[in-house]
């Protein structure tokens, strides 16, 4: 059987169910890279300039730790999944610069995705990526719309039943049962792209610190398309980035309902994400709810991100206390 691998990084938490659908589907068995480790990062990060953002490094990393497990690796080039809204660049080169950087590599099925060219040029390019496995075209339509269909599955988990992407994966794939809902009084909203905040070893196990510590945790994914753009019309008019959804769209909505206190994590060296930022950052000084941003990089210690998170709980615990005391 042909073994396609998955590296656990960028697009993964946005679309491995649907991916893993397809290729199932196609009759290959699908390898995906265990999670982000020490050395996987200091190997990608060898692999490329030092300037690169920290998500493509550690996703060079776990393409390194797929090589001589599978057969193929699969590395779409993700340009548009909306009309007129753009990916950042990085995601354009994904397949080019992966050769490039890691010649060892098991050789790419890449898939340009564009809207804005078409659903023509969308079907033929899903073809091409099907004939790697049939020249028969119904079986690719059918593994296309069975994908299509776990796509739809999976964001109404996240969307309807609250659940982040690691838990609605865990729970399509049957590995484990996502945990109760907390019935704790403080809520903290996280936004950011998926990679930095499903990746336990770059945000230095965020998530898990802040459950650990009594707190319940919204995401972008637990909102719907309408809630995140209202925001994102309130705020800028029209996005422009496709990752404006998780960072202007999520950050404007809990910032004026949901949250106690709003977390926003980007790395050193994005561009879009200094951007998107900036608009949140801005929003935040026009309300009450209080706002903090996290910058990961390589080199980001854990010390360093437990401190300020501390400083930042407390601050929405003695605001709660001082809350309750004028309405008593
Ligand atoms: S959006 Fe930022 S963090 Fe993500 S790939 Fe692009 S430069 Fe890197």
């Amino acid at each position: 059987m042909i073994k396609v691998g998955i590296p656990r990084a960028l697009l993964y938490y946005q679309y491995y169910p649907m991916w893993k659908t397809f290729f199932e589907e196609m009759g290959a068995e699908v390898v995906v890279s265990p999670p982000t480790t020490q050395t996987m990062v200091s190997e990608g990060s060898s692999r490329v300039v030092a300037d690169t953002c920290l998500p493509v490094k550690v996703f060079c990393g776990h393409v390194l730790s797929l090589v001589e497990k599978c057969d193929y690796i699969f590395i779409p080039a993700v340009r548009s999944v909306k009309r007129r809204v753009y990916n950042c660049s990085k995601f354009l080169g994904l397949p080019d610069m992966t050769k490039a950087v890691i010649p060892e590599s098991p050789p790419i099925l890449d898939i340009d995705i564009d809207v804005n060219q078409g659903k023509r040029k969308l079907y033929h390019n899903i073809y091409k990526l099907g004939r790697h496995f049939t020249w028969n075209p119904f079986k690719v339509r059918q593994a296309a719309i069975a994908a299509w269909q776990s796509f739809l599955i999976y964001q109404r988990l996240m969307s309807c039943h609250r659940l982040t992407p690691p838990q609605a994966i865990a729970k399509m794939t049957g590995e484990i049962e996502p945990k109760a809902p907390s019935l704790t009084q403080t809520t903290i909203a996280l936004i950011g792209h998926p990679y930095l905040l499903y990746d336990e070893h770059i945000n230095h196990r965020l998530i898990h610190r802040l459950e650990q510590a009594d707190n319940k945790i919204l995401t972008p994914e637990t909102l719907t398309k309408e809630e995140l753009q209202s925001a994102i019309a309130r705020l800028v008019g029209r996005a422009y980035w496709t990752y404006e959804d998780e960072i202007v769209g999520a950050g404007g909505h809990y910032l004026q309902s949901g949250a106690d206190g709003v977390i926003g994590l980007m790395t050193f060296g994005c561009g879009p994400d200094s951007l998107m930022m900036d608009i949140v950052r801005r929003a935040s000084k026009l309300g009450t709810t209080p706002f903090m941003s996290l910058t990961l990089e390589e080199h980001t210690s854990e010390a360093g991100v437990t401190t300020r998170l501390e400083a930042f709980l407390d601050m929405i615990h003695r605001r709660k206390r001082r809350q309750v005391k004028v309405c008593a």
